[in-house]
């Protein structure tokens, strides 16, 4: 699934011409806060490489993916006691809004259950 956003919003922020919370990065991957927080830690963790949804991005390059859940999982050690909800949004039924993959890594507090 995936949608035509041109310019993408997020390969904006990944090349720095437009302003986002950078928290961590790698090589090809690039953290931020999410403009609108949903939990004490809601952060949006990108590859610097566009992809529309989760299922391209793990059909191309699952390596790329395995470095987003690793930064993931280290922004949780330094921002939620390395607990976590990642969560990706594919298809704008699901809720996806920006066609730039991104998963949404939320925790810092008790998280409930279910999403609709
Ligand atoms: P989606 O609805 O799963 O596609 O998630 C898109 C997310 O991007 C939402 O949680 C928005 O709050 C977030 N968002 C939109 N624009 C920006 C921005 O410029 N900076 C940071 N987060 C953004």
């Amino acid at each position: 699934m995936s949608e035509n956003q041109d310019p993408c919003l997020f390969c904006q922020i990944v090349a720095g011409d437009l302003p986002a919370e950078i928290v961590g990065q790698t090589e090809r991957s690039v953290a931020f806060k999410d403009i609108a927080p949903q939990a004490p830690m809601h952060l949006l963790v990108v590859p610097r490489e566009h992809f529309g949804d989760i299922a391209q991005l793990a059909a191309a390059d699952p390596a790329l993916l395995a470095d987003m859940i690793e930064l993931a999982d280290n922004l949780a050690g330094e921002n939620a006691d390395g607990q976590f909800r990642l969560v990706f949004n594919s298809g704008p039924r699901a809720g996806q809004s920006v066609f730039h993959v991104h998963g949404h890594v939320i925790g810092g507090a008790e998280l409930g259950w279910t999403p609709a």
